[in-house]
């Protein structure tokens, strides 16, 4: 049976032998906040053959890459380091060159992913000295400055070395105000590291480095960058490396210092992952071509369709958007809750008739989240006609099941669209 790998079946966990087609025409829509589409510009870069190390073609890519995410993230100066790695990687990227004995790190209570990164982090805390701090969350809310103000007010003896806030958590679809955080350090006049997690928005929602004083940036290659996941990237400006350099730890391969180096052997600690920055590579001249600007425009554009349709859905009162304030609701995902109570309306099984009968790929929730929320993606290679169809699927879906959904749905994104205002 011929099948292009984007239309292969699901794993057997998730997909029964009653659901599955033998083959469908056509592709796949994929709307899962990462993995997402990968351009067919950035497939066949990948497909390039190998070079040897020395090849100077080799050099000319790193600095390519290198120099196309220093753009992409607003600053002139970062160090920007990749690695073979995904997101938790880069997580631990982090912290291992962050913490030192009788220091904190104050994670910024943000959803799921700031609780991930926060249980990580507490393993290496606890090899190495460091202590774990966090702030509280209110349901449905973005990240709170205040919060993160007061900890740094009563942080007298300046312990905390560094203040690490996940941009968009993609468990919540909601986007925290980084330039609010970056006032809150600033108001509680504290000396410590700005640390910012990209993972769900490079690419997706606007960002500055530099502007906003982010002394460390990370995030993978598989949302907002349209590559296929494995390679991690950290930009560290001259403050983090000077920290990192201050106070070794037990780390090699995570090592900035032993990384920013001209060696290439050096700055990848061994073999560079070559396909996946020839992927990238393309990426961001994909960006580069469309114009950051309207990379950005576009992703409002469709995420505003989507909040639109979810407003229409909404009005049969068994669902609502997770996220309580509409000013934070991403530009990256949608977080959609169930509130009808009815276990037959649960958004696992909604997946699994939206991808096996309707060809339209969304998430699940994550967490506490598993089983109350299902999400649409609208990060990375979208367009107009994928978001509609996304939509469309997706009403199919919860006719299928039952779900109680106010009509309109798709029509409402239509009007969105039309009058391309991008708000939701
Ligand atoms: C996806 C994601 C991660 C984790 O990335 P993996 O590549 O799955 O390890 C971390 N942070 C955020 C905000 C994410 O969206």
């Amino acid at each position: 049976m011929q099948m292009h790998p984007s239309q292969a079946r699901g794993s057997s966990a998730t997909a029964t032998s009653s659901a599955v087609n033998p083959r469908i025409p056509g592709i796949r829509s994929l709307h899962s906040p990462g993995p997402t589409r990968v351009p067919d510009a950035v497939m066949h870069a990948m497909q390039r053959p190998m070079m040897d190390l020395m090849d100077p073609r080799v050099g000319a890519l790193i600095a390519a890459c290198e120099d196309g995410m220093r753009t992409l993230l607003g600053s002139a100066e970062a160090e920007v380091l990749f690695y073979a790695a995904n997101g938790h990687g880069m997580w631990e990227c982090v912290t291992a060159n962050l913490c030192a004995p009788g220091r904190s790190l104050l994670i910024a209570g943000g959803g799921h992913f700031s609780d991930s990164w926060a249980m990580q982090t507490e393993i290496l805390g606890r090899a190495t000295g460091t202590t774990v701090l966090r702030t509280p969350l209110a349901e449905g809310h973005p990240t709170d400055p205040a919060a993160i103000e007061q900890v740094l007010r009563d942080d007298k003896a300046h312990r905390i070395a560094a203040v690490l806030a996940v941009h968009t958590d993609t468990a919540s679809g909601i986007t925290s105000d980084l330039a609010a955080i970056r006032r809150a350090i600033d108001a509680a006049g504290h000396p410590a590291l700005y640390v910012v997690d990209l993972v769900a928005s490079l690419g997706a929602a606007p960002f500055e480095m530099d502007a906003l004083r982010v002394d460390v940036a990370m995030g993978a290659s598989q949302k907002g960058l349209m590559c296929p996941p494995g390679l991690g990237y950290v930009a560290v400006n001259a403050r983090a490396l000077a920290f990192a350099e201050a106070h070794a730890g037990p780390r090699f391969y995570w090592d900035w210092v032993r990384r920013a180096s001209d060696l290439q052997y050096k700055k990848f600690c061994g073999t560079p992952p070559l396909a996946h920055l020839a992927g990238l590579h393309a990426a961001l001249q994909l960006i580069a071509e469309e114009g950051l600007a309207n990379v950005h425009a576009r992703h409002a554009r469709l995420g505003g369709a989507v909040h639109a349709a979810l407003a229409r859905w909404s009005e049969a009162g068994a669902l609502r958007p997770y996220c309580r304030v509409p000013a934070a609701r991403s530009s990256s995902v949608t977080a959609i809750e169930c509130i009808s109570g009815d276990k037959a309306h649960d958004p696992e099984a909604l997946r699994t008739v939206a991808r096996e009968r309707f060809q339209v790929a969304i998430a699940g929730g994550l967490g506490p989240l598993a089983g109350r929320v299902f999400r649409i993606g609208h990060l990375g290679d979208m367009n107009e006609a994928t978001i509609l169809g996304a939509l469309a699927g997706v009403e199919a879906a919860m006719t299928v099941q039952g779900i109680p959904y106010g009509a309109g749905g798709v029509a409402a994104a239509v009007a969105s669209l039309v009058e391309g205002t991008g708000a939701g």
